[in-house]
């Protein structure tokens, strides 16, 4: 048979696209072929949390291959995988101690949503069965991960195929759902955005959910918005109240990101399931994976046959957890964290100066090096872009022209979501660094307006 020669042999995700080829990568720094360099203000996909070129964890990983390159963990071990889930342990609160690796974030929230499912069924409540999502939430690209979230985009082409899971939306109290303010919702004591968790558990019945799954901060899809305060705390009553399996997905917002290890501790919360990824390998492997509460574990362990009815070819790949444990010495030892929370700090002063001069840079808010703001036709009116002009998307052009890369989300279908920037540079990066961040973004949104 004859073969019919590509014009290009990788499928791309955009095929009108052709993108840089980058040759190599220092600190926030991404230089392609013909030498343009870019600064990497997203992290890639708010991954690359160390910079690039960290050289111990390139030769951790080339040690690790060299000595066992892999290994399958449903007949072996590894010593790299007990000392990088006894860390990551040790980082999480303190309820939570036991570590199951997957190779992305949507396997790990797969994971955990099977393991809640199996717990209860476990436990002879096997009618307990049902998710329940976010509108405003991203949990991955797989079926089940893209069924938990509402990313109207995303899901449209998919909406016969995906499972039947439920949703609510997170709060945003900037553009509150329920046209009210967090002043009064604090006066008050009472956040409708919570209680409609509530209503729709009595709405089912919590005889038949499983879990409820959400970010701490809403990343991707709502680019840096935090819940106010107390919110994920009541969430977390209401699920003990119903035997609801609470699990916080930290993918983006784990390792540091938002400043403390994991965002959770932040709002003084111990989920029963706690999903990561992108920052623990800060990019260099495929790594990602769940840590789960004692109780659970325990009640597994007591009342199952011995087993997680699941497991991936890659759970726990040697590579990629050696990678993991030379990432968390890396950030231990560089007192990383101090340098994101003293970073964001003066990234939030230098974007709120750049705010006075650009009308179309709406609110701006995040936590630690994850921030975002609004993108606006025009602040004083408030004006949204269609989500079909993809205004995010040209303004991250403008931007790569001049030499940054940002993190864009583009406005949903049904217009819950405006378009937003999300800025979420390695946490490694310097004073000098934002400075040129904030000319690039400057010239990029001059362009753009
Ligand atoms: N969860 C969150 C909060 C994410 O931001 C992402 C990716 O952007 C995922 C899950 C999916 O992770 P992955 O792309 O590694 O499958």
């Amino acid at each position: 048979m004859e073969r019919v020669v590509a014009k290009d042999y990788v499928f791309h995700r955009d095929f009108s696209k052709q993108y840089p080829v980058i040759t190599h990568a220092e600190g926030v720094y991404l230089y392609d072929e013909h030498g343009k360099r870019y600064l990497d203000a997203s992290s890639g996909a708010i991954a690359a949390n160390l910079g690039h070129g960290v050289t111990e964890i390139a030769e951790a990983m080339a040690e690790q291959a060299k000595k066992a390159g892999f290994v399958h963990t449903l007949r072996f071990e590894t010593k790299v995988l007990h000392e990088l889930a006894a860390e990551i342990g040790k980082m999480a609160p303190p309820s939570l101690n036991r570590v199951y690796f997957t190779s992305g974030g949507s396997e790990a929230n797969e994971s955990a949503m099977k393991l809640a499912r199996q717990y209860h069924r476990d436990r002879g409540k096997p009618e307990k069965h049902v998710v329940i999502g976010r509108w405003q939430g991203y949990h991955g690209n797989t079926l089940g991960s893209l069924s938990a979230g509402g990313d109207s985009k995303r899901r449209k082409p998919y909406t016969a195929t995906l499972a039947k899971f439920e949703h609510i939306h997170s709060p945003y109290c900037h553009r509150c759902p329920y046209k009210r303010s967090e002043e009064i919702c604090q006066r008050e004591k009472l956040l409708p955005c919570a209680e409609e968790l509530e209503r729709l558990i009595k709405e089912i019945g919590p005889e038949s959910i499983s879990s409820f799954i959400c970010e701490p901060i809403v990343g991707s899809q709502q680019g840096a918005v935090v819940p106010p305060d107390g919110y994920l705390q009541r969430v977390r009553e209401i699920c003990d109240q119903n035997d609801i399996v609470f699990i916080v997905d930290e993918v983006m917002t784990g390792f540091g990101r938002t400043g403390t290890d994991f965002a959770s501790e932040q709002f003084g919360i111990q989920p029963d399931i706690i999903t990561f990824g992108k920052g623990v390998s800060a990019g260099y492997a495929p790594l990602a994976g769940m840590i789960v509460s004692d109780r659970i574990v325990d009640s597994l362990i007591e009342n199952g046959d011995g087993h997680f009815i699941h497991g991936y070819t890659f759970s726990g790949h040697p590579v990629s957890v050696a990678a993991g444990l030379a990432a968390v010495r890396y950030y231990q030892r560089e007192n990383v964290l101090s340098n994101c929370r003293e970073q964001s700090v003066y990234l939030f002063q230098r974007l709120s100066e750049l705010q006075q001069k650009h009308s179309s840079m709406g609110q701006i808010r995040g936590k630690g090096l994850l921030i975002g703001f609004e993108l606006l036709m025009d602040r004083s009116q408030d004006r949204m872009f269609p989500p079909s002009f993809g205004a995010a998307e040209r303004l991250n052009q403008e931007a790569i022209k001049r030499g940054a890369t940002f993190y864009p989300g583009s406005g949903t279908i049904d217009g819950t979501n405006g378009d937003h920037l999300l800025i979420g540079p390695p946490l490694t990066i310097t004073r000098d660094e934002i400075d040129e961040l904030i000319a690039i973004l400057d010239q990029a949104l001059t362009a753009f307006e």
